[in-house]
Parts: C-alpha cells; sequence; structure tokens
C-alpha cells in the first residue's frame, strides 16, 4: 500500500486528506467506482472480463457531506498495471485526477489573491503526482510572500536564495524565526530562483513539505495578524 499522505487530496487507498471541495483534511467513504478504460480480456470461471485499469470513484466527505470524482489508476504492488503484472503485489487504485480541482477553500481573504491562486495550483499539481509543477508554483508564492511584505534588505536577500529572504524577515520581526529554519532546511528553498532548474528531480515528499511550509508561511504572515485583529475587534 502506498503511505498515507495528509496533505494529498484523498483516493481509495488512502481515503483521508483535504477534501477538494471544502478544503478542510477529512476522512472520505467510496460511494462506489465504475470502469473506464481497460486492458486484456481475460477469462474468469469461463466468462471473459475486461481488465480494468482506470475507474471513477465518488468519494463522499464525512466533513461537508459532498462526494468528488476521483479517476483512479490501477495499481499492482509499486506499479500501474497498465505496465503488466511484472513482481505481482497487492491491487490498489491511485488518485490521478480530481474534480472539482482540489481547492484551497480553507484560505483566509486576508492573504492576496495571487498567492492564493498560487498556492492552489501547487496544490492541484501535487494532487495529481505533478511534484515539480508544485515546487514551481509553491518557489513562485513564497517569493511572493517575501516581495509583499519583506523589506528592501529581504528582496535584497531574495536574489540568493528563498531561505535568505525568510531569514531577513525573521531577523526583522516579520516571521516567526522558526519559520526562517524550517525553511534552511528544505533543499527546494536553497538556490536561487534564476538558478532553480525546474527539470531537477523533486520527489513527492520533498515538494509537500514545501507545501506544508508554504501553508504555514501564509499563515503566519497574513491569517495570524487577520484573526487577532478581528479577535480584538468583537
Ligand atoms: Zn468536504
Amino acid at each position: 500500500m502506498p503511505a498515507s499522505n495528509p496533505d494529498a487530496a484523498p483516493d481509495s487507498s488512502d481515503p483521508s486528506g483535504p477534501c477538494p471541495r471544502c478544503g478542510r483534511v477529512s476522512n472520505f467513504g467510496v460511494l462506489g467506482s465504475l470502469p473506464i478504460s481497460f486492458g486484456d480480456t481475460y477469462t474468469l470461471d469461463g466468462t471473459p472480463e475486461r481488465d480494468a485499469l482506470d475507474r471513477v470513484s465518488a468519494l463522499l466527505c464525512a466533513g461537508c457531506g459532498q462526494a468528488s470524482a476521483v479517476v483512479e489508476e490501477k495499481w499492482i504492488g509499486d506499479h500501474p498495471a497498465r505496465e503488466g503484472i511484472g513482481g505481482g503485489g497487492t491491487i490498489t487504485y491511485r488518485g490521478v485526477h480530481w474534480w472539482p480541482p482540489p481547492s484551497s477553500a480553507d484560505l483566509d481573504e486576508s492573504i492576496p489573491g495571487g498567492l492564493r491562486e498560487g498556492y492552489g495550483e501547487a496544490l492541484r499539481a501535487l494532487s495529481a503526482r505533478a511534484p515539480r509543477a508544485a515546487v514551481v508554483m509553491l518557489r513562485r508564492t513564497v517569493e511572493g510572500i517575501v516581495k509583499d511584505r519583506g523589506s528592501e534588505p529581504a528582496h535584497e536577500a531574495l536574489k540568493r536564495s528563498l531561505a535568505s529572504g525568510l531569514r531577513v524577515m525573521a531577523d526583522e520581526h516579520t516571521l516567526d524565526a522558526n519559520l526562517a529554519d524550517w525553511a534552511k532546511e528544505i533543499r527546494l528553498t536553497g538556490n536561487a530562483a534564476a538558478h532553480f532548474d525546474p527539470m531537477d528531480d523533486v520527489d513527492e515528499a520533498e515538494a509537500t513539505e514545501l507545501l506544508r511550509l508554504t501553508r504555514q508561511l501564509l499563515h503566519y504572515v497574513y491569517e495570524l495578524p487577520e484573526k487577532l485583529r478581528r479577535s480584538r475587534q468583537s
């Protein structure tokens, strides 16, 4: 079975994660599945059966009570079934496409629209198992945060790396120092934007960590001050 990932959109093999509709992390029940593409025909108890390679499943969110459609690819052990039986293994169905597209519905309005959209696009890319595309959008989002809320020295530091820009913001108390430390530990914040090659190898776990960091940056820089302001007013 693939490892459970609470940051990835749900599928039948891992029916938990952010809901494509309400954006909250939730648990899901499978309402039903239908095959949509076929491989070889084989015979089962004398009856010809077509091998389903992809199927569509309806997953019901325990939070909002609405279902999402997930196109799922059949896997055997550690490889897609369309590559053959190979060494064998457990059959699982892994999501490759979601409807509605995974949303960033839980992002507060206090976050600038462009940054919300960039983060949302990264979320959809990661859910479609496109980690490099996700990383490109996440790096643009982090860059946008530093450009929007960072000082002139932070903008200068951004030319060295994203982590340097965030460090300057932490030194100037615009950012929590723990977030700047975390950014420094992540390889994907290391290279200067101009030197980052989107064709470099990026795995899903690395992209997911950058996603989590970006979510926390958005929370600390925009949502938290706005929530405090609203609390004081009420
Ligand atoms: Zn939901």
